[in-house]
């Protein structure tokens, strides 16, 4: 079985810097760390290729130090690592993200299942496995809960549909998003990480894909524009109150602002 999971690399905190002309942010020297829902999507991928056999390969988009979080994932048990990057995708938008994710995934090859988080801890969106699917024109289901059966052809697993839960059976190839109460991800392994040293991270470009316009990539090709980035407002005042009846000016005070009923 041919697993491919998408994994990205996020900051590590929410301390980053961004370029106030492109509201983008500076990725190039900010701390990092492996997107948290993708330890989950790569642990369900890992624990299937136990169950049935085959490949897991992982898939990122970003800068060239993005090849740490494949390599992260080595140490975690993946055999395969790609990473898409050129400067034709700087500035893309989710769209052209996942345009440019599915023509990558189109020139590594065929795939059984591809396996996403449920989203990133940076972008936040949750919109990239879905966009990905619609480009792939394989179906999507998100929020899987446990993958029950895995056959040559098909998977039975159990998806959260909002107000209910969901049991399907669904031929391959799919794309599946995975929430973190999935499965417990397992640590990277020292000994993995020494194995996986010399093994080699094949970078894609814009060259390798089959759709090499431009304009279909990058800021040229993103639909969205970020206008301004700005952290949100808060209007703060405080009051010190240190004489009187507190008790009753503080019951008043709530009463007043609405926090309290009056009582009858
Ligand atoms: C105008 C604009 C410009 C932007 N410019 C840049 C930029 O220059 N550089 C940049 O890095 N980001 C940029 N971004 C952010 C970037 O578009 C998003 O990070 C990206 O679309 C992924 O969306 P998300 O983080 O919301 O992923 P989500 O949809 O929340 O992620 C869901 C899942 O999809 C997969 N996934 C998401 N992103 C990737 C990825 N890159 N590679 C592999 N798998 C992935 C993971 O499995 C993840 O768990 C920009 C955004 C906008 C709006």
């Amino acid at each position: 079985m041919e697993i491919l999971v998408l994994i990205k690399q996020v900051p590590l905190d929410s301390n980053v810097g961004v370029d106030p002309k492109t509201g983008v942010i500076k990725r190039e020297n900010a701390e990092t760390k492996l997107n948290p829902y993708d330890l989950f999507a790569l642990e369900t991928a890992l624990r299937l290729k136990e169950l049935a056999g085959g490949i897991v390969t992982v898939l990122t988009m970003g800068p060239p130090q993005a090849e740490a979080a494949i390599r992260e994932a080595f140490a975690m048990g993946a055999d395969a690592g790609y990473l898409l990057t050129d400067r034709a995708f700087a500035g893309s938008d989710v769209l052209a993200t996942s345009y440019a994710l599915s023509q990558a995934i189109k020139a590594i090859g065929a795939f059984d299942l591809v396996v996403c988080g449920k989203q990133t801890t940076d972008g936040d969106t949750a919109q990239v496995g879905s966009e990905c699917s619609e480009f792939l024109g394989v179906p999507c289901l998100a929020n899987v809960q446990t993958i029950e059966v895995i056959d040559p052809g098909a998977v039975t697993l159990v998806y959260d549909a909002g107000n209910s839960f969901i049991r399907a059976t669904v031929q391959l190839p799919v794309l599946i998003s995975v929430d973190k109460d999935i499965c417990q991800p397992r640590l990277p392994s020292w000994n993995r990480m020494q194995a996986s040293k010399g093994r080699v991270v094949k970078k894609i470009t814009l060259d390798d894909l089959a759709d090499k316009n431009r304009s279909h990539y990058g800021l040229d090709g993103s639909p969205t524009q970020v206008v301004r980035i700005f952290p949100p407002e808060h209007e703060t005042t405080t009051e010190l109150w240190d004489d009187g009846d507190l008790a009753s000016r503080l019951f008043s005070f709530l009463q007043e602002k609405k926090f309290l009923q009056e009582l009858a």
